[in-house]
């Protein structure tokens, strides 16, 4: 089968596009082997090809998390999908059935492992994945839609919905719009009512997160977001701040928060290093919170809202596996606005 490959880690010279793999084989009786249809790239990817601490890697390592595809082939105890069933991935695997999963709280699983970074990836023509981690979804949804919605909105549903449970009258700062975790976060605030804040450097992407809702557009270039947020909150600040960003936006995420304020992380795509002044953390009572990926309660909740229309992922650009690593660069540049997707489909 095909696939985009890297056989160490490094720069994006790197990659490797492969047509000789041979197709993965069931192994579990709960396994499904899925025929990839589309995929959609994460900055984890980026981070894959780096090389990630404490994971490793074999030669001809197939990358990528998010994918959509047609279930080809079902181990014995399978009964929740059946082949010629078109579904999404949800791409934590966790054993369910350890403490935490068994509390619901599966990307806190002692085992837990991301498609593409602890177990094979979807930047391929096929992909094996437990059952559980499959749902289906209906024909009117396509491919390449389905394929750009899963990590970044099941990582963001948890942030928002779970962890810091955003309300209507929450107003929510997000940092960074363009991404497919911040794109998430800003439509899931705006489907719960709250009212939103985004930044960003550029200012072609703050009118696009307009057109998707957003309600206060700051530009970093042009203002410093912290007084800007209070300059229009009459010194308030807003309730709730979602940064994945890092070292680069930290100081302006707490500066911009106010009394009883949340903010909530899922990575550090600037730098992983974080200041935080303890009086003033204590004194406005806030809370930091960390979040990642999201249980298979979470991911059932969001892939409903895909099916109901009520969320769809904007997506940047497509490009054929072939030239996989135009998407990688695309995704590289920084430059996009919502998610860079892979389709299997040949030229
Ligand atoms: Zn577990």
């Amino acid at each position: 089968m095909r696939a985009l490959t890297i056989d160490e880690h490094g720069g994006l010279d790197r990659l490797r596009f492969r047509d000789d793999l041979p197709s993965p084989s069931l192994e579990a009786d709960d396994d499904v082997r899925v025929r990839v249809h589309a995929a959609a790239l994460n900055h984890l990817d980026l981070w894959v090809v780096r090389g990630v601490p404490g994971v490793r890697i074999s030669p001809g390592w197939i990358l990528g998390s998010d994918c959509a595809g047609v279930v080809d082939a079902v181990g014995p105890a399978v009964t929740s999908v059946r082949v010629g069933d078109r579904v999404v991935l949800n791409p934590g695997v966790s054993d369910r059935t350890c403490e935490y999963c068994r509390t619901g709280d599966n990307p806190l699983c002692l085992r837990f492992g991301i498609l593409g970074e602890h177990r094979p990836g979807v930047l391929a023509d096929f992909v094996v994945v437990p059952a559980a981690n499959v749902l289906t979804i209906p024909d009117t949804l396509s491919f390449v839609t389905a394929a750009a919605f899963p990590l970044a909105t099941l990582t963001a549903w948890r942030m928002l919905v779970t962890r810091a449970q955003v309300r209507d009258t929450d107003q929510v700062l997000v940092q960074g719009i363009g991404g497919g975790v911040a794109l998430a976060s800003l439509q899931i605030a705006k489907s719960r009512a709250a009212r939103v804040w985004v930044t960003s450097g550029s200012d072609a992407k703050l009118e696009r997160a307009r057109a998707l809702g957003a309600d206060e557009l700051l530009n970093r270039h042009t203002c410093d977001i912290a007084k800007e947020v209070r300059a229009r909150t009459g010194k308030r600040g807003v309730d709730v701040v979602i940064d994945c960003v890092g070292e680069a936006t930290w100081a302006s995420s707490l500066g911009a928060l106010g009394k009883r304020g949340r903010i909530v992380t899922c990575g550090g795509t600037s730098g992983p290093n974080l200041q935080t002044d303890v009086r003033r953390l204590f004194w406005n009572q806030w809370t930091i919170m960390g979040s990642t990926m999201g249980s298979d309660a979470e991911f059932a909740a969001i892939v409903q809202e895909l099916k109901a229309g009520r969320l769809e992922p904007p997506v940047d650009s497509v490009h054929p596996l072939e030239r996989g690593a135009d998407a990688f660069a695309r995704l590289q540049s920084g430059e996009q606005f919502g998610k860079v997707v892979v389709t299997m489909e040949t030229e």
